[in-house]
C-alpha cells in the first residue's frame, strides 16, 4: 500500500472546524495530504467504517456528543484550481468558494461571482448547491469527480444527480473531489466591482461578525424563513448562548457559550412557534450530525 501523507487526529474536538465553533469530538480526523492521498486513505479504511466528509464546516452542527467513525477535513487541502484548455474551470474540493469567485474573475470568467460570500468549500457547495444572489452553483458545472467508498473515482454529468434548491442527491459513500465549471467570458473589472457589492450587501444585512452557519431554514415556496421567524417575534430570542439573530431572522448566532444543543433547541423552539402562528413547516437547511449528549 502507497504510504499515507495527511495526518490522522484521534478524538479531535471539532467546535474548531465548524463556524458555529460548537461540535464534539470526531472518534478520527484525517487531513489529507492531496487528492491521491485522501484516495488512498479512504481505500485503506475497513469497508463498514463510517465515513462523513467535511469542508469549512459553515453548514455543519455537529451534535456535542460528536461523530462515531471518520471524519475527513479537506479544509486547507484539495486545493488546486487552474483554467482547462477548453475554457473550463478545473477546481478541487478544498477550495474556498471565495477563492473561485475571485480566481474567474480575475480571469474575465464572469457568473461566479455569487460564490464569493459563501464562506464554504467548492465541495460543500456543490454537496448543498450553495446559491446567493440568484446563482447556484450547479448552475455552472459542466462535470464532477468523485470518489466512493471502494476507493474509485469517476468523472460524471450533472445529469446524474438529483439537484434542486440546496439539495443535491447522489448515490450513498461517494464524494465530491472536484469540478469542472463552465462559465461565459465577460468582463472582468466589473465582475470584481460586483463582487465588491455583494460582499458589502451581506456585511450591511447578515451578521458576519459572529459565529453562525448563515441560514438556518430553507426558504418556504413564495415565502421568506427570515420574514416568517421576525414575524413570530422571536429575533433576540434565546437559549443558552444561541440566539436568534436581530440582524437576519433567520440566523442563530453563538453568543459566546452555545453548545450544540442550545443551537438544536432554538431550532426546534422556532420550527415549532413559526409553524404555530403561520401554520407553515420550516425544513432546516443545515446539516445536522452525530451523537447528542445524554443526560
Ligand atoms: C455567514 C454565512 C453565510 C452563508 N451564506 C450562504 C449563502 O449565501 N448561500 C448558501 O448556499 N449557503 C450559505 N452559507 C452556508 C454554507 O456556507 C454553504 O452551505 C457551504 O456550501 C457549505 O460549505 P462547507 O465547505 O462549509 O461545507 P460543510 O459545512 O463542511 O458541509 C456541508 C455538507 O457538505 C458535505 N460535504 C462537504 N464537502 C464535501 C465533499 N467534498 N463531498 C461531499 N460532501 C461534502 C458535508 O458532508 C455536509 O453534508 C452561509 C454560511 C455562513 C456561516
Amino acid at each position: 500500500m502507497t504510504e499515507l501523507k495527511g495526518r490522522l487526529l484521534c478524538n479531535e474536538p471539532l467546535a474548531k472546524y465548524t463556524s458555529w465553533r460548537v461540535g464534539g469530538a470526531a472518534d478520527q480526523l484525517y487531513i489529507p495530504f492531496d487528492k491521491q492521498d485522501l484516495c488512498e486513505f479512504i481505500k485503506s479504511l475497513p469497508k463498514d467504517e463510517p465515513v462523513f466528509w467535511m469542508g469549512l464546516g459553515s453548514n455543519l452542527l455537529v451534535r456535542d456528543g460528536g461523530i462515531r467513525g471518520t471524519v475527513i477535513n479537506t479544509k486547507g487541502r484539495l486545493k488546486d484550481m487552474r483554467i482547462n484548455d477548453d475554457g473550463s474551470v478545473y477546481v478541487e474540493a478544498g477550495v474556498p468558494c471565495a477563492h473561485v469567485a475571485r480566481f474567474c474573475a480575475e480571469n474575465g470568467l464572469v457568473d461566479a461571482e455569487f460564490l464569493a460570500g459563501i464562506p464554504g468549500t467548492m465541495g460543500g457547495a456543490l454537496k448543498m448547491n450553495a446559491g446567493a444572489f440568484g446563482g447556484e452553483t450547479w448552475r455552472i458545472v459542466k462535470n464532477v469527480e468523485m470518489l466512493n467508498v471502494t476507493g474509485d473515482v469517476t468523472l460524471r454529468d450533472p445529469k446524474e444527480f438529483s439537484v434542486s434548491y440546496r439539495s443535491v442527491k447522489s448515490a450513498n459513500n461517494e464524494w465530491f473531489l472536484s469540478a469542472n465549471l463552465v462559465l461565459e467570458t465577460g468582463d472582468s473589472a466589473a465582475s470584481i466591482q460586483k463582487i465588491k457589492g455583494l460582499l458589502e450587501t451581506r456585511a450591511k444585512t447578515q451578521p458576519t461578525n459572529q459565529p453562525s452557519c448563515g441560514s438556518v431554514f430553507k426558504n418556504p415556496e413564495g415565502d421568506f424563513a427570515a420574514r416568517l421567524i421576525e414575524a413570530t417575534k422571536l429575533k433576540g430570542y434565546s437559549i443558552g448562548g444561541a440566539c436568534v439573530s436581530e440582524k437576519h431572522a433567520n440566523f442563530i448566532v453563538n453568543t459566546g457559550n452555545a453548545t450544540a444543543t442550545d443551537i438544536e433547541n432554538l431550532i426546534k423552539y422556532v420550527k415549532r412557534k413559526v409553524q404555530y402562528i403561520h401554520g407553515v413547516e420550516l425544513q432546516t437547511e443545515v446539516c445536522m450530525i452525530g451523537e447528542a449528549i445524554s443526560d
